[in-house]
């Protein structure tokens, strides 16, 4: 029997990357349930090339599209819509659930996984962002094994004995190490930063991502948001968590013990490594991944971060500290800050300027479920929204 995954975002980066490690072991994994949002032909491709048993297109407008595209071999199911993932999360013949989606949009699925007590691979990090607390104490209730994918968060739990549970305190621990490039504008001034393109943003040095991701690494937001999931994933306070620049990418974050011991992780920037080691784990998978030549590393560089020109990273800090809420206004003003600017729609310094005025905007609101989770949200994107439209 081989073990069953059910692939949310398969038509993403994330999606292919995990589809390229199913493809290199068809005697140990078969793909149960993909699920795309409206990539229509890159799905019907992926179904042409790995025959899952279940199929979603989480966008009903593309439904009559998807249907005339499906090639005539297919003998699987169909679904469509948001409750055709949470169905599926928690489906018998799924073992693993990939929780590849971008954004907010993932959060539902990935705690229905959770919930179901999957192996849950998460790369959905804006969904602990907004619902860590609920989803780490519902995965030990639930038994479900929480297994992070971000490079840094798999790094920093390949640091961590094989027994070591993800939620739990971090035995010896003195703090931990996130790893930043430093993203495509590490060595810009802050006014030609005000004036980057989306294009400019989104070629980032070291790493090939999907667009959103691709934004949050240039303002350094994405590093906010791995510090928020950091906590959650290693129950470790804001105050705990130092933050690097790491131009090269080959360090992928580090964990430092009382006893003085600093244990990193590294490899290539390839996403295919933490993805096999969380599909395989305990076992290593043997992948065809560029190898690093520690000969061809002529240095390793670290440097700290400049919080006055990448503030997203400090308000990100502070939202930290402050919980509750706030990393979910955090989050959605951001989701809606990011598209605007790829739409050209605001400028680049606006992104973070947006999330700041968000968060003072909003009243404090108490959170005890993911129904609040999801109407705070709400709230963050349609005041992100006005806020937009009042520049225009
Ligand atoms: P992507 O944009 O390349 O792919 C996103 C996937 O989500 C696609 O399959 C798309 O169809 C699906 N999707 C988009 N909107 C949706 C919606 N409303 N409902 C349902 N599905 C929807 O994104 P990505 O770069 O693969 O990132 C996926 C997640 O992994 C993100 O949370 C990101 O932060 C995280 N992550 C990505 C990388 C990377 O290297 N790409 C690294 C670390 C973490
Ligand atoms: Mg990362």
């Amino acid at each position: 029997m081989t073990i069953g995954v059910a692939l949310f975002g398969a038509t993403g980066s994330i999606g292919e990357s995990t589809l390229s490690v199913i493809e290199a072991y068809p005697e140990r994994f078969h793909l149960e349930v993909v699920s795309a949002h409206r990539s229509v032909d890159k799905l019907v491709g992926i179904i042409e090339r790995f025959r899952p048993k279940h199929v979603i297109l989480s966008d009903q407008s593309e439904a009559t599209a998807m249907i005339e595209k499906m090639p005539c071999s297919f003998n699987g199911s169909l679904a469509f819509g948001e409750s055709a993932l949470t169905e599926a999360a928690s489906a018998s013949e799924v073992d693993v659930v990939m929780a590849a989606i971008v954004g907010g949009a993932g959060l539902v699925s990935t705690y229905a996984a959770v919930t179901a007590g999957k192996r849950v691979c998460v790369a959905n990090k804006e969904a602990l962002v907004m619902g860590g607390e609920l989803m780490i104490s519902e995965a030990e209730t639930r038994g479900a094994m929480l297994l992070p994918i971000d490079s840094e968060h798999n790094a920093i739990f390949q640091c961590l004995p094989d027994s070591y549970v993800v939620g739990q305190p971090i035995s010896g621990l003195r703090r931990l190490v996130l790893t930043c490039s430093g993203g495509p504008f590490r060595e810009w001034s802050i006014d030609a930063m005000a004036a980057a393109t989306p294009n400019q943003a989104v070629a980032h040095p070291n790493w090939s991502m999907g667009q959103k991701i691709s934004v949050d690494s240039a303002t350094l937001m994405n590093k906010g948001l791995e510090l928020i999931e950091a906590t959650h994933l290693f129950s470790v306070p804001e105050s705990a968590i130092d933050v690097v620049i790491h131009p090269e990418s080959a360090v992928h974050s580090l964990v430092e013990f009382v006893d003085g011991s600093m244990l990193a992780q590294l490899g290539s920037p390839d996403m295919r490594i933490p993805i096999a080691h969380a599909l395989g784990f305990p076992e290593r998978l043997d992948i065809n991944v560029e190898r690093l030549d520690l000969t061809k590393l002529s240095k390793l560089q670290f440097e700290p971060v400049n919080y006055k020109a990448f503030p997203a990273l400090a308000i990100a800090r502070q939202v930290s500290v402050e919980g509750g809420d706030r990393p979910i206004i955090l989050n959605a003003a951001n989701e809606i800050a990011v598209e605007a600017f790829l739409n050209k729609r605001i400028g680049f310094k606006e992104i973070t300027e947006l999330v700041s005025d968000c968060l003072n905007r909003i009243a404090r609101q108490p959170i005890s479920s993911i129904d609040d989770v999801l109407s705070i949200d709400s709230m963050g994107r349609q005041i992100a929204d006005t806020w937009i439209m009042e520049r225009a």
